[in-house]
Formats: structure tokens, sequence, C-alpha cells
């Protein structure tokens, strides 16, 4: 099988150094007025995605037309394509937080996925935080175009990929965009870390574990990502692919790892990782537009359909509390 992971990576024009943010995302909770008038619903459709969406015109192709040129940057960064028998990635939008929150979310959530029956449904609402809304819609999103490849990816590059990726900037007039620059919320406590073998070998599981430690995965899968595909001046992608085509022949995650790159996980934190986290940097990409799709053709959404869809999700968050 042909695993497509990140091999070429484009010019680069610049780079330069993010001052990391420590802190936690402070959610907004917006105050609505309350709804009293009926909105319609519209269906959007494009070569990739499904949407459908109550919100204006303008604020739904403003979402749309963002995870499209996410698609497009992941791509051209990582080599992640989406196969032409793909299904269409779904997108719900929801006009307000407070119609988003009524499909039985609690007070923090600010946008979701789930995947079922080989299908993919990212649920948004329209407003609030939306740097924070797409940050998690792209994570989300880097999941699904992983998961075209058809290799089952260790947790902690499949995690980190997709924080790596959600933190993709558009500059200069969408003419470029950063990759690399870390995710904020995601401070690391670097003298209590998760056992990096730990981490490669088993990954980790949410409800076993505290939330700083639940949190310091995440960070060490994000650091370990960002090293293997941008450290050391790309050096590391020939490593990567190894480590995967030596799990694909069926080594243990950290054997293949250890082979591939010349030591353990706690090796390579003492010896690379620790002066790398404190020396970290961001890239900056043109973002080449020959593959983007924004015209996105709207029509009437069905509203039986539409109805299905919200009681379904109110099922599965109803079955997720
Ligand atoms: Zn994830």
């Amino acid at each position: 099988m042909n695993i497509q992971v990140p091999k070429s990576f484009g010019p680069q024009k610049s780079v330069f150094k993010v001052l990391r943010i420590a802190g936690l995302i402070l959610l907004s909770v917006v105050s609505q007025a309350a709804v009293c008038k009926e909105h319609s619903w519209y269906r959007y459709e494009s070569p990739y995605f499904i949407a459908n969406s109550n919100a204006s015109h303008k604020k739904t192709l403003a979402i749309l037309t963002r995870l499209e040129m996410f698609r497009v940057a992941v791509s051209q960064v990582a080599n992640l394509r989406v196969p032409a028998s793909a299904v269409k990635t779904e997108v719900l939008i929801l006009r307000t937080r407070k119609e988003f929150k009524e499909l039985g979310l609690g007070r923090n959530t600010g946008a979701y996925a789930v995947q079922h029956d080989g299908k993919f449904l990212i649920v948004m609402p329209a407003s609030g935080d939306r740097s924070m809304q797409m940050q998690i819609i792209c994570h989300e999103y880097s999941h699904v175009l992983l998961g075209y490849s058809k290799f089952d990816f260790p947790r902690w590059y499949n995690e980190g990929f997709a924080e790596l990726s959600s933190t993709i900037r558009f500059i200069d007039k969408d003419t470029a965009f950063t990759f690399g620059e870390p995710p904020p919320g995601l401070a690391y406590a670097s003298d209590n870390h998760f056992d990096w073998n730990t981490l490669i070998s088993e990954g980790w599981d949410n409800s076993s574990l505290r939330a700083q430690e639940v949190h310091n995965a995440y960070m060490e899968s994000w650091l370990l990502a960002h090293y293997v595909t941008l450290g050391d001046d790309f050096k590391n992608t020939p490593k990567l692919h190894q480590y995967f085509e030596l799990i694909e022949a069926g080594q243990s995650s950290l054997d293949a790892f250890e082979q591939a790159f010349g030591m353990d996980g706690n090796e390579l934190w003492v010896r690379k990782l620790r002066r790398y986290n404190e020396r970290l940097f961001a890239l900056v990409y043109d973002f080449r537009t020959n593959d983007l799709h924004t015209d996105f053709q709207r029509s009437d959404s069905d509203p039986e359909a539409v109805l299905l869809l919200l009681e379904e999700q109110k099922k599965y968050n109803s079955s997720n509390d």
C-alpha cells in the first residue's frame, strides 16, 4: 500500500521565531438574544464538502472557504490528498451558539466532529470564537486527511500532526501561510513530562489520566511531530518514512522508532527535544491555489434530512455525556 506521509515540504519564504504562548483558551460565551425567527437552511456543495447551514450566506461561505483553504495547505506541505473515491466530508453549521448548544453540548464545546458509517461530519456554530472553532475543526479534518492513507498511524503522530496542522494561519492577504506555530493553550510542563516511550509505544487513554497528563501527552505529540516533520533541516523525514515502514512490516512502534531514529523517545528528549523545545520556529509557505475549490454551489436543504441530522446529533451527544 501507498503510505501518504509528509514527503515534500515546499519552498519556504522565510523562517521566523514564534513566541510560545502559554495559557488556557478562554471561551467567549456569547449571550444570544432570543431566537424567534425561523432561519432557512441551505445546502452547499463543492468537490470535497457538503454542508448544511442556517447561518448567513456570508458567514457560511467564510467558514467553508477557510476549511477548503486548510485542505489545500495541508495537501501542499504534507502531500496528503483526498482520493477521488472519497466520500465528501459533511459540515453542519448552526447560526448561533444557542442552537449549537441545544444539540446537548456542554458550555465549553466550541465545535466537534463525528465519524460514522464511513462518513465524517463536522458540527460547529457560526458565532463565537471563530479562530478557536477553526482550530478545532482543522485538527479534526487533519485526522480525516491522515485517515485516507489507510495506514494506522501511532496515536502520537495522529494527534501530533493534527495539532501541528491546526495552527496553519493564512497571512499576506491569503497569499501565504504559516506552518509550525505552537497551538495556543498547550503549555508544556516539561519537568513533569509524560513518559516518551509510553507515548510512542502505547499512546494514552484520556479517561485514565489526569488533565495535566493528557495535556502533556498532546503537547509532546505536537513537539515530536514538529521535530520529525520540520526539525534538523528536514533530515528526519526519511527516518519518519522508515519508522512507518517498519511498523507496517510488523514491528512494534517503539522498536521501529529506535531503529529509525537511532534512539528511543526518552533519549531523544534528553539529547535533542529538550533544546529543540526552547528554540521553536515556524515556516512560511507560498499558498498555491491551483487546486482550490471555493465555488460552493448553494441550494435549498432537504428539511427532513436536516431534521434527521439534528436529531442524530442530539442522540449522539446525549450518549456521550
Ligand atoms: Zn485529535
